[in-house]
């Protein structure tokens, strides 16, 4: 049985590609074409052979792809001897539109196009990755696998916000969270790792990467997550603010003359640690931290504070909670943000172990104590393995 899928993933100018065993999530290549359409463009491939990296101009997404199709040539594994059961597709913005991956034909095309306006950054860039992916390899089943897709299930009380009614006919104005292929993804792996079936357990998941959200998952279904509209709502970033007072806008529009595009540009670009502290880069803030900088120290505590709140309010969302689940670059390796997030909850069932959470390990792994009645785990999210589960599924179905 044939189970390779090519997993792509096409920003405005990068284009990332993974050739993924779906059955063992072992990844046969994977490679990142970066500042597409500039002057130097950056290439790297791993293969069975290693990584090689180059430097050259890549005028397009699809010269990236055609140079990847070459990389799997010239360093392996070729492409001949592997038969491919489909190319999935991250697709970031699915609307209301999509609870479930789509094959992508004409129609998902202009559905996706139609939702450019709620993500004007990512959507017309994962429709360019369709487009070429359809050029290129013509003959294979495209499938899109949507970041919004796991949170359809949210109950409308989670997912509306108390504006005027005609907001959401009228312009989508709706909660439909991200991150979801992460989320649906740890949320499962969670409940392996407890030996219980996804449908018996509640988590809180934790996705604190560059971006960060919160998703309360009940039996396996998203049932709150922390961001809207937008990947701004919600938990403190590495630039971007989550939550503020919606009167934020109109009273610097107001009183500092700014535009409402200058407002946007700075919640989402030079918020966050990197607005607090001037730093986004978590290994680089915990350093300063430690060194003293008080800048450094608020921003860490701001950010730790905010999970906490998430935590408490997905826990009474939940009712019962099984397992908190860290996981994305900063969940998975910051063991300080673990323990000053959930520092003090033992009335709440959460007791971290301090020895088993200051291990580094990159495997999936409880740090809670043995007694702690929610276990709070750590697990590698892998979101490349999961668009090819997805996009296998829907092919073989
Ligand atoms: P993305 O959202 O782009 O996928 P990642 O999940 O890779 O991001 O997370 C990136 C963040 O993880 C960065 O802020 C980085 O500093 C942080 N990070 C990576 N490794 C560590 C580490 N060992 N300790 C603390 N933070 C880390």
């Amino acid at each position: 049985m044939n189970d390779h899928v090519l997993v792509i993933n096409a920003g405005s100018s990068s284009l990332k590609y993974s050739l993924i065993d779906a059955g063992s999530g072992e990844a046969a290549a994977a490679g990142v074409v970066e500042r597409i359409g500039e002057p130097e463009g950056v290439f790297r491939h791993r293969g069975p052979d290693g990584e090689t990296r180059t430097t050259r101009p890549i005028g397009s997404h699809e010269d990236a792809l055609r140079a990847a199709i070459d990389a799997f040539e010239e360093h392996g594994p070729s492409l001949d001897g592997i038969e491919i059961a489909a190319v999935g597709h991250r697709v970031v913005h699915g609307g209301s539109r999509f609870g479930d991956p789509a094959l992508i034909n004409e129609d998902l095309i202009d559905e996706v196009s139609d939702l450019v306006p709620l993500a004007p950054l990512h959507n017309p860039a994962n429709l360019e990755g369709m487009r070429v992916a359809g050029r290129l390899f013509p003959d294979l089943p495209q499938v899109a696998v949507f970041d919004t897709a796991f949170h359809q299930t949210l109950p409308p009380e989670a997912y509306t916000y108390a504006v005027p009614r005609g907001w959401l006919a009228e312009h989508g104005i709706r909660r439909y969270g991200f991150h979801g292929t992460s989320h649906a993804f740890v949320s499962e792996q969670a409940a392996q790792l407890l030996g219980r079936e996804p449908a018996d357990v509640n988590v809180i998941v934790l996705h604190l990467g560059n971006g960060c959200s919160a998703a309360a998952v009940r039996g396996g279904k998203s049932v709150d997550t922390s961001m809207g509209l937008t990947p701004l709502e919600g938990l403190v970033m590495g630039t971007r603010s989550g939550d503020v007072d919606p009167a934020i806008h109109a009273y610097l529009a107001r009183e500092a003359g700014l535009s409402l595009d200058e407002i946007d540009h700075a919640l989402n670009f030079e918020s966050g640690l990197k607005g607090l502290a001037g730093e986004n880069d978590f290994r680089e803030l915990s350093r300063q931290r430690e060194a003293g900088d008080e800048q450094a120290r608020l921003a860490f505590d701001v950010y730790c504070y905010r999970i906490r709140k998430y935590v408490g309010a997905y826990y009474s969302v939940l009712g019962k909670v099984d397992a908190i689940v860290f996981t994305a670059g900063v969940g998975q390796n910051s063991a300080e943000v673990r323990s000053a997030s959930l520092e003090g909850l033992e009335g709440l069932g959460i007791e971290i172990d301090a020895e088993r959470n200051a291990e580094s390990s990159d495997e999936a792994r409880a740090v809670s104590t043995k007694d702690s009645r929610v276990a709070v785990l750590v697990i590698p999210t892998n979101e490349e393995w999961q668009i090819a589960r997805e996009a296998l599924k829907l092919v073989r179905s």
